[in-house]
């Protein structure tokens, strides 16, 4: 399986015109651009598992337009990253997150075990907690920010916003109108988020992101779906606060788990829409625009249809080769434009090689720099 899958990579993006990239040599040009004090990191986990077949592969390359004529002639696109961990969204992302394994209960929310990305980067680059966010999905991802680690944690954490949090707490009375807004958890699709604290919620809205309750209930109104909050959220921060770094976790395409391929499709094509308007978002903004690494990569893929032990798209059980094999876009400053990798990289390499980008050092994570983005 796992060699099938990887002959089949060399057939990715044959028609995109991209050359396949061997070994780099950075100029030391690059190298300096890469410690500049100014620059901006963007990470976005492109969903809750995706397979090649409908994202990057030749067949699947209809439903990312955005990425594959936005994106992709800008960046260093990976064929193979793979997940040796957990498949279960939060557990994964804590692992991107953390640059090891984690084994945290996924359906808990519970802390990472391992020092964050963003304790690493706050605590070394002396940044303040303003500098590092991350906007998530609800469940579990309120204790995505910082560890329990004792050399890190408290207080050395990234800022979490959840909007379905948000949306909970500016609503008034009924939800009906939001219903749509506060899914979460598609394999548990009765789970609903629980508030945590009002007031919180309300004055992140209106001190931080400079919204009112009214308005943002208004314009809530117009939106589709959780990953659609997710990016105006998105907007509201890099206006009003600018971080330095952000992270994205979208989870739309999970409602696979209902079993509607359809489902899962449109949740691809509007992820992909999305980030195509991130993208445009970061070029529009003076404080990001050309200083800004966006890393984008999903979390895990789904099940093989040809694994007998799995039901396909739906699910990402059987862990075979489909399900933790996916793939790594990076585009900004000092990365190569339109390259393709087809060498296996893991998830657990990403923290140190925005370690090796930005200067900080993931001292815990046990992955290792990827050579052509460093
Ligand atoms: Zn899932």
């Amino acid at each position: 399986m796992g060699l099938q899958l990887s002959s089949n990579r060399r057939e990715f993006l044959r028609h995109a015109g991209l050359t396949l990239g061997s070994t780099l040599l950075r100029t030391p040009f690059a190298r300096a651009a890469n410690i500049n004090p100014k620059k901006k990191l963007v990470v976005v986990t492109f969903g809750g598992g995706a397979r090649d077949q409908e994202t990057f592969a030749p067949e699947g390359q209809e439903n990312i337009p955005h990425m594959m004529r936005k994106l992709l002639p800008g960046a260093t696109f990976f064929t193979q990253v793979v997940n040796r961990g957990i498949l279960g969204h939060y557990v994964a992302t804590a692992s991107l997150a953390t640059g090891v394994y984690e084994t945290i209960n996924n359906f808990a929310s519970l802390p990472p075990e391992n020092p964050t990305v963003f304790e690493y980067y706050r605590k070394d680059l002396k940044r303040p907690s303003s500098d590092a966010w991350v906007v998530a999905p609800s469940n579990g991802f309120n204790r995505i920010g910082e560890s329990n680690h004792r050399s890190y944690g408290l207080g050395f954490g990234a800022r979490v916003v959840l909007p379905k949090y948000l949306l909970k707490a500016a609503m008034s009375g009924s939800g009906a109108d939001y219903q749509h807004l506060l899914r979460d958890n598609y394999e548990n699709p009765y789970y609903t988020p629980e508030l945590g604290n009002r007031e919180f919620e309300l004055q992140q809205l209106e001190m931080v992101l400079k919204l009112s309750a009214t308005d943002f209930r208004a314009h809530a109104k117009t939106l589709s779906s959780p990953d659609e909050l997710s990016l105006y959220i998105v907007r509201q921060l890099i206006r009003q606060v600018s971080p330095s770094f952000l992270w994205i976790t979208m989870h739309d395409i999970d409602v696979a788990h209902a079993g509607a391929y359809s489902l899962y499709i449109e949740g691809i094509r509007r992820t992909d829409r999305l980030c195509g308007e991130l993208w445009t978002l970061l070029e529009s903004e003076p404080e990001y625009s050309g200083k800004t690494t966006l890393v984008v990569l999903p979390d895990f893929g789904r099940d093989a249809d040809e694994d007998a032990g799995g039901n396909g798209f739906q699910h990402h059980r059987t862990g075979d080769a489909a399900a933790r094999t996916t793939w790594l876009m990076a585009m900004g400053p000092g990365i190569r434009e339109g390259v393709v990798h087809d060498r296996a990289v893991e998830s657990v390499d990403l923290v140190p090689t925005l370690g090796t980008m930005l200067g900080f050092s993931p001292s815990f994570a046990h992955g290792k720099p990827i050579s052509e983005l460093v």
